[in-house]
């Protein structure tokens, strides 16, 4: 497929913003081999055994959100939590809002409600004792609340969860994604009360779906983010930008024997990916995904 990449054709100048718009900026905190991707080759058993990159990594990412004056949500994962406290300490200080990615890293639909509610309380516990905040948002691993997992919402209600942004509203992943979910920020009623969802989001550029972070953001020209980024401006709809403290490095170890699929989904864009992001940081306005919400 070829795209337009003039920018007059991706940005169009016409609608600005509210002066209120900002979108979310958020980081999924965990480690390059705690991956869904790498998930059948790296055994959670196995996970003490790596060298360790999330504290530096992320360590650099808190450095670049200095620089560009802007605040984001950390979706932490409790094991990183528990091992690196004075990590969740600094991200807190600099005025960040803590959140839960999960405690191990398991995909939701692959758990009974029981394994689910106890590791996202793991996680809670963990996160809490190194900073002394309790998270009230959640993403799960790999966007893994779909059709199938929404039991997983009651779950989260009933330990105190607020807001949630797990539900990707596109179709064509294998691993996650929930195509007939709203687009733009909602509330899903639960058992124990309601949450507000604030999906992962992507645009339509040109035909093509423009997922906004990760390994879309590595993969296509940063020009293209940045364009699905003004498309929700035009709407006047905040957008919901993720990243992960692995993306920024390029010279972390490769895990041998994960298949191609795998390998290119991870490895693809590193060395560009920190440059691209200041860029972009740089461009649109960004901030924690509550204050993004308006609350
Ligand atoms: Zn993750």
């Amino acid at each position: 497929m070829t795209i337009n990449l003039d920018p007059q054709h991706l940005t169009p100048a016409s609608s600005a913003p509210s002066v209120d718009l900002c979108h979310a900026l958020s980081v999924d905190v965990e480690d390059y081999f705690q991956v869904s991707a790498f998930e059948g080759r790296v055994s959670r058993k196995t996970w003490e055994t790596y060298e360790c990159r999330v504290e530096a990594n992320t360590d650099r990412m808190l450095s670049l959100f200095d620089q560009c004056q802007v605040r984001g949500t950390f979706f932490i994962l409790g094991w990183v939590a528990e091992r690196y406290p004075g990590l969740v300490s600094r991200i807190a200080q600099s005025g960040h809002e803590i959140a839960s990615h999960g405690y191990w890293h398991r995909l939701v639909y692959d758990l009974t409600p029981e394994q689910f509610a106890s590791d996202i309380a793991d996680s809670v516990e963990a996160i809490h004792n190194a900073c002394g905040i309790r998270a009230t948002a959640y993403r799960a691993p790999s966007f893994s609340i779909v059709e199938r997992s929404l039991w997983a919402l009651d779950i989260l209600a009933e330990q105190g969860f607020t807001t949630d942004s797990s539900i990707f509203p596109i179709s064509g992943h294998d691993r996650y994604g929930m195509p007939g979910a709203k687009k733009e920020i909602h509330t899903l009623p639960t058992a124990h009360g309601d949450l507000v969802e604030f999906p992962p989001t992507a645009s339509k550029i040109g035909g093509l779906t423009v997922p906004i972070g990760g390994g879309y953001f590595r993969l296509f020209p940063r020009q293209l983010t940045s364009a699905a980024i003004t498309q929700h401006e035009r709407l006047n709809r905040p957008a919901m930008f993720y990243i992960h403290p692995w993306e920024i490095d390029p010279h972390q170890p490769r895990i041998q024997g994960a298949g191609a699929k795998s390998r290119f989904r991870h490895y693809v864009g590193l060395a560009r990916t920190e440059q691209k992001l200041r860029r972009l940081l740089q461009t649109h306005r960004f901030a924690t995904m509550e204050e993004a919400i308006g609350r």
